[in-house]
């Protein structure tokens, strides 16, 4: 069954999640004005696949059922799939200017579904059947899993096994009849407290001596002993101040949380990985690989910052003059360049052994590359034209006092058809995108989501064929063997 957005919501308010923010527990979740934003972005992902326009994106058939499911529950069968999923994100980040939250989920299963049966074909472990079972579960439901790799990793000169305090990494602590006890933290868990599930995996590659460390499971997100204490955004207690345009984005926000695992059991059957440490990096990879893809999200929201900036060049008079012109121009210069890296790593795709496609690891690297680079000069060329008011504008609670707004409208007004009011909407949107909450997303996450530069530097490093391209250079220059005939 699909669900669509109320009974997304509905579902979520049955779950008894252990949620702190600001130093206290939430009761309710759902409704909170800063954690409800991030909500009604995952939400969308229900409602739009309901929509007859976007089924073809939105939803696919599952290889397990037969039936219509959400495509954010589907293992990818093509390189259409594939193709879509980037279409899909970039749709997604054009209709909530945030983060929706729901791709983390998706890679960790279908990195899951290439690791757990890679693992069974080397080991003749049965992990596979038992993930499927999840995945049928998972699908049936239309459940929204959080995927949650990054441990806190304590000092980074160190191993796992060699960190002061043993948890800084997940890891398995005991073995209880029926299943395991693990201990340990998740940080930056995107969507954490909209998820039904939570599908935890290592971080990196391991050695022997961690393999307490190499396991991979999936709980639901209120299992007994799971915390989760929400980060803070720029700007989120604006969200408190009564639905004031302040906060730029009227709608629609992320979030992330540290989850932290106190001796939390999990069951056998969803185990999906239990110290096979020699698996952990590869399933890493691959989920890494995925949602370096998934980050065609901020070709969507690079759309509404585009499209922000259009405006209140408009607006302030300034959109026919030839250096702004070029400036949009840049922008969508860069942001197509985007789009081009998670469409091609996705037509580059190719089967694997368990059947699930998986995008061409080299160009999915490259593209996640360029997202933690275009997106900031994105938002410079948004600020450079959005100018200086963007940052000392004075608040809606100015503008409609009755001291002080006749004074606003007065002095902030540009051409004689632009209302203040929507002049000063566009100025915080753009805020919200480039400096706000939203920043979070299109800027900081774009830095280190899906792993920071580096992380994909060294994949980049290891993918490419760097003999081949000097065999071609020796060839047509006449060195050695390689010469031209
Ligand atoms: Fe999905 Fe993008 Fe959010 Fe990651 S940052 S969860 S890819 S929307
Ligand atoms: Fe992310």
């Amino acid at each position: 069954m699909m669900m669509n957005a109320a009974q997304y919501e509905a579902s979520l308010r049955k779950l008894r999640l252990n949620v702190f923010l600001f130093g206290e527990r939430v009761d309710n979740v759902v409704d909170h004005p800063i954690i409800r934003p991030s909500m009604q972005a995952v939400a969308l992902t229900y409602e739009l696949a309901h929509r007859p326009e976007h089924a073809e994106l939105m939803t696919a058939t599952s290889h397990r059922s037969g039936r219509i499911i959400n495509r954010f529950t589907h293992i990818h069968q093509s390189v259409d799939d594939l193709v879509k999923k980037s279409k899909m994100g970039r749709l997604l980040g054009g209709q909530t200017g945030c983060c929706f939250q729901r791709c983390v989920g998706l890679d960790a299963l279908n990195a899951l579904s290439i690791a757990t049966h890679a693992i069974d074909r080397a080991q003749g472990t049965g992990y596979h059947a038992r993930f499927l079972d999840y995945l049928d579960y998972v699908q049936a439901h239309d459940l929204t899993c959080d995927g949650a790799m990054t441990d806190p990793k304590g000092d980074r000169g160190r191993a796992p096994h060699q960190q002061a305090d043993p948890d800084l990494y997940l890891r398995v602590v005991a073995e209880r009849p029926g299943g395991i006890v693990v201990r340990g933290a998740k940080a930056h868990q995107t969507g954490a407290v909209n998820s039904h599930e939570i599908i935890v995996m290592p971080t990196i590659s391991m050695r022997p001596e961690d393999r307490d460390y190499a396991v991979a499971f999936a709980l639901p997100a209120d299992a007994e002993g799971i915390t989760y204490i929400l980060g803070r955004q720029s700007c989120d207690t604006r969200k408190l101040e009564g639905g004031t345009f302040d906060a730029g984005n009227l709608r629609f926000g992320g979030h992330e949380a540290l989850a932290i695992f106190e001796d939390v059991f999990v069951p056998w059957e969803r185990v999906f990985m239990y110290k096979e440490h020699a698996f952990a990096g590869r399933l890493v990879e691959q989920f890494a690989a995925y949602h370096r893809q998934s980050y065609a999200c901020k070709v969507g929201v690079g759309d509404v910052l585009i499209g922000a900036a259009q405006t209140i060049a408009e607006y302030n008079g300034t959109a026919r003059a030839s250096h702004i012109r070029d400036k949009i121009v840049e922008m969508n210069q860069l942001n197509e360049t985007l789009f081009c890296g998670c469409l091609a790593c996705a037509a580059e795709g190719h089967r694997e052994p368990s059947g699930t496609y998986a995008v061409n690891t080299l160009l999915a690297n490259v593209h996640k590359q360029n997202v933690t680079r275009f997106p900031y000069e994105i938002a410079r060329l948004a600020q450079d034209i959005a100018g200086g008011l963007m940052v000392t504008l004075p608040s809606e609670k100015d503008l409609r006092s009755a001291a002080v707004g006749g004074w606003i409208r007065k002095y902030l007004q540009t051409r004689p058809e632009v209302r203040v009011e929507d002049r000063m909407r566009i100025l915080r949107l753009i805020e919200n995108l480039t400096l706000g909450a939203a920043a979070v997303g299109y800027l900081t996450e774009s830095m280190h989501g899906a792993g920071s530069p580096q992380a994909q530097r060294i994949m980049i490093a290891r993918q490419v064929d760097l003999g081949a391209k000097q065999a071609l250079a020796r060839r047509l220059c006449g060195i050695g063997d390689d010469a031209v005939d």
